[in-house]
């Protein structure tokens, strides 16, 4: 590998003797090429005494372009060089949970120009869950006067005996989406049903089995406040819902969510009963497929495709349309799907959950995930279509805690997601990340020190026991540690 200081690093980077001062990336000769060399994302860099000369077919490609040569303006001095460069995933995604504790729209833009400084293009945006909703919804308003404020904040040993919420608003919403745009980043919003959805019930409770007044959730868990599958009321609903939804956000997808849906409800509920017998069902997972696919169904309406959690293939009913996110998958479905020819997102949880601790999931560990998972056929494995990084907030209440957490983890997945493998290599990247770090101090990011990164093992061993005593009350992680992703 060649000595320049990329994340991530470029497909092929050719030295060509000698050396210029990095002032000439000032100015910069662009070249449009339309034979489809480069394709959706790609471009080529000519670094001489001459001065620079980017080459690309696309918008995103020059655009990915800049980022490097951005990173490579750290140098003083930089070698001659030919770059040329594409992705190895098209789906190169990171994750915010804003339903458990909300970020500033400054504080996302910061995260959104440092995910774009590492070629990112896809902002999975976690805006709905059992503590709060966070879209300004005009058709359902009481999603926001009730469904956005929980009474308390009671994470693992922390109660913050205050109210907590709010939402973004529409203009706020356009507004970031717009930022990403600019920055060839595709909003992906998450409204998570048929489970996680405990603030849509206590905004509407007809939307669930009880039909009972509750609150919001104030802890981590999983809770068995699913919405209603045998009520047409739940339907019309979501897909108004969804409309207003797909009215806000331009992107392809949106997410359903799907995961950690316990059927406690749905099993005594009258009307759950009558649907699954009504439609020959063997066993509830095939309704949540099926309730699924109506939704899936809708949104192709809007020219919509839907990702969702891997839980959600657990009926074998799932739209083969819909593109799944693995992140713990002990049946093997999620390679499965692969090999059928649909497509899935790697965002696993023992590698890339960034809210746990470095002892418990090393930067090593995260750069080491190889993305096409294990099952998935080697013959197959374009049906990976890429990675999404994901920080879920329920112990992270400040930017600088969520910064910590996320940097370098970002960068490592970033670079698993554009890198090919035979370019990896975690030293150089360590030592990389290393001389991006002062570029992604002037954004507002401050990364964890090089030396959280990768503890040894007896540290590890003593930081992860602390975390969970700290953090997880033994109540919650009877409930949920082990099987939970939030
Ligand atoms: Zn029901």
């Amino acid at each position: 590998m060649k000595k320049i200081n990329v994340i991530p690093y470029p497909e092929t980077v050719e030295l060509l003797g000698g050396t210029v001062n990095s002032a000439v990336l000032e100015s910069c000769e662009k070249i449009t090429d339309e034979s489809g060399t480069y394709g959706e994302e790609g471009y080529a860099i000519q670094l001489d005494s001459r001065g620079v000369t980017v080459t690309a077919g696309t918008e995103s490609g020059f655009f990915y372009a800049e980022q490097t040569l951005r990173q490579l303006r750290e140098s003083a001095e930089l070698p001659c060089l030919s770059i040329t460069d594409r992705p190895a995933f098209r789906y190169r995604g990171f994750l915010i949970d804003s339903a458990r504790h909300m970020q500033s729209v400054e504080e996302l833009k910061t995260l959104i120009d440092a995910a774009a400084l590492l070629k990112f293009n896809k902002f999975h945006w976690h805006l709905s869950d059992d503590q709060g909703f966070r879209i300004e919804s005009e058709r359902f308003p009481l999603l926001n006067s009730v469904g956005s404020y929980r009474d308390s904040s009671d994470f693992g040993s922390e109660h913050l005996n205050v109210r907590y919420g709010g939402y973004y608003t529409k203009a706020e919403i356009r507004d970031l989406v717009a930022y990403c745009a600019e920055r060839r980043i595709e909003v992906i919003p998450e409204l998570d049903v048929p489970g996680h959805a405990t603030a849509m019930i206590a905004a509407y409770p007809a939307l669930s089995c009880r039909r009972l007044s509750i609150p919001l959730e104030t802890k981590q868990g999983i809770f068995n406040n699913l919405l209603c599958a045998g009520s047409e009321e739940t339907f019309s609903f979501l897909f108004e819902l969804l409309d207003e939804i797909c009215e806000l956000f331009p992107s392809q997808y949106i997410h359903l969510g799907g995961d950690e849906a316990p059927k406690t409800y749905w099993e005594k509920c009258p009307k759950c009963r009558a649907k699954k017998a009504e439609l020959g069902f063997d066993n509830l997972e095939q309704l949540q497929g099926w309730f699924t696919n109506r939704l899936i169904a809708h949104l192709a309406e809007n020219g919509k495709k839907a990702i969702v959690w891997n839980e959600s293939l657990n009926g074998d009913n799932l739209d083969p349309a819909a593109t799944v996110q693995m992140w713990m998958d002990r049946r093997g479905k999620s390679a499965i799907w692969a090999n059928r020819a649909s497509s899935v997102i790697a965002c696993p949880f023992g590698a890339y959950y960034c809210d746990y601790p470095y002892s418990m999931t090393p930067v090593k560990k995260t750069y080491d995930y190889d993305p096409v998972f294990k099952g998935v056929a080697p013959i197959m494995k374009k049906f990976v279509i890429g990675v999404t990084v994901p920080l879920w907030t329920e112990y992270v209440s400040d930017f600088d805690r969520l910064c910590y957490l996320a940097f370098p983890r970002f960068a490592a997945v970033a670079e698993r997601g554009w890198t090919k493998k035979e370019n990896l290599n975690y030293d150089s990247f360590c030592r990389r990340f290393a001389a991006v770090t002062p570029l992604l101090n002037r954004l507002g990011v401050k990364p964890a020190p090089q030396s959280d990164w990768d503890p040894n093992q007896l540290n590890r061993l003593i930081k992860t026991i602390g975390f969970f005593k700290d953090k997880i009350d033994p109540e919650s992680i009877k409930n949920s540690f082990g099987s939970t992703n939030r």
